[in-house]
């Protein structure tokens, strides 16, 4: 089975997925560095821009019947067996991102972006099975535990557990909202 983790950037994919596959015994999988090794991403400056089309392509014809646990903003563009959408408040992904050192512009896009669901919304989308996850507060262990207990249920979708409408005050230095 393919399992897509996405999210916005800060969100705890890489930390989660690599748990989560270590606990399923499936193998982890970067988006960002399968692309690479496949020609399909290119380095531009600190990140990697990815023929999204491609990726979908080369994910299909590498995995299907395996198990594996796939790492990415973008997984969920793949044709995946279930994507997990990990949430978090949009206060706490600014304050991660700031961290990591992100422009005033990308820590906006990205604030605003978990503001208003983007990568949720996407992943509705393209893929039949999707499990929102709220892990504001939790630690990565009882992030996992929670994606497994969905999985072990045979739950196919599982979306509205979040609603960050009562966080634009907490965020409103952060955000830009098409202005600059
Ligand atoms: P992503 O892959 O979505 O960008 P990361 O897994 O790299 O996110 O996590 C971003 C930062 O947040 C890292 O410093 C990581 O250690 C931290 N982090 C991830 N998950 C949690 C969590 N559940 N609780 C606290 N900090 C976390
Ligand atoms: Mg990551």
């Amino acid at each position: 089975m393919i399992i897509a983790v996405s999210g916005t950037p800060g969100v705890g994919k890489t930390t989660v997925s690599k748990l989560l596959s270590e606990r399923l015994g499936y193998e982890y999988v970067s988006v960002k560095d399968f692309a690479l090794m496949k020609g399909i991403g290119e380095p531009v400056g600190e990140e990697v821009e990815i023929d999204v089309d491609a990726l979908a392509r080369e994910v299909r014809a590498e995995f299907s019947g395996k198990n594996v646990v796939i790492d990415g903003h973008l997984s969920h563009l793949v044709l995946a067996d279930v994507v997990v959408v990990l949430r978090l408040h949009p206060k706490v992904v600014a304050e991660r991102l700031k961290s990591r050192g992100y422009s005033h512009q990308k820590l906006a896009e990205n604030v605003e972006a978990e503001l208003i669901d983007v990568i949720l919304v996407e992943a509705l989308e393209e893929n039949e099975s999707v499990l929102e996850v709220d892990t504001t507060g939790k630690t990565p262990e009882e992030i996992v535990d929670e994606i497994l207990e969905l999985l072990e249920k045979g739950m196919k979708k599982r979306v509205g557990v979040v609603d960050w409408t009562g966080a634009y005050d907490d965020v409103l230095q952060y955000l830009m909202l098409g202005g600059d």
